[in-house]
């Protein structure tokens, strides 16, 4: 754990976050500032800073960071309808916690391209 890092704090129950949930790998929050209707952030357990950091070590993590949000998207109704995963890598990439999540969102019709 990375004491100065927020989602390492929120994972560890240190900052209160809304959990729609937690296996031994991840942890899903609700994104404090909702960018659609359903916005939920999937954290890994483990610190790591970003997207550019993983390698294939890190393929189950990954897996089931998608595999997850399809569950969690169906829960929310939205599987259907469809819905957006982000990763945000970078300052380019509009990255503001560097700590990897997985941004889904869904429950309105996303524009392309993304600003
Ligand atoms: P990024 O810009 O790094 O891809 O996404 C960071 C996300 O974390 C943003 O959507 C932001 O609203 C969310 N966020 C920032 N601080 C908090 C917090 O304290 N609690 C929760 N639940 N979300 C946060
Ligand atoms: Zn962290």
């Amino acid at each position: 754990m990375n004491t100065e890092c927020l989602f390492c704090r929120i994972v560890a129950g240190e900052i209160p976050a809304t959990r729609v949930h937690e296996d031994e790998l991840i942890v899903a929050i609700r994104d404090i500032h909702p960018a659609a209707p359903v916005h939920l952030l999937l954290v890994p357990r483990e610190h790591i800073e970003s997207a550019l950091d993983l390698t294939d070590l890190d393929a189950r993590l990954v897996g089931r960071l998608v595999a997850v949000a399809a569950n969690l998207a169906r829960s929310a109704g939205i599987a259907d309808g469809g819905y957006r995963l982000v990763v945000n890598a970078g300052v380019d990439g509009g990255q503001t916690v560097n700590h990897l999540h997985l941004h889904l969102l869904g429950g309105r019709a996303m524009q392309w391209p993304p600003g």
